[in-house]
């Protein structure tokens, strides 16, 4: 039940991060504040496939 999953910056759309997920217990979009190296802070990051 696990993929893989990308993090998106909301502001710049720029793919930051990579993580897996369990889809059984996150069926929604996650959503979290990671560092964006493009905008040189924290922004949120959502999920994409
Ligand atoms: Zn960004």
């Amino acid at each position: 039940m696990r993929v893989i999953i990308h993090l998106e910056c909301t502001q710049c759309r720029e793919r930051n991060y990579s993580s897996h997920k369990n889809k059984k217990n996150n069926p929604e979009r996650l959503e979290m504040k990671k560092y964006c190296p493009r905008c040189k802070g924290h922004t949120l990051h959502k999920e994409t496939k």
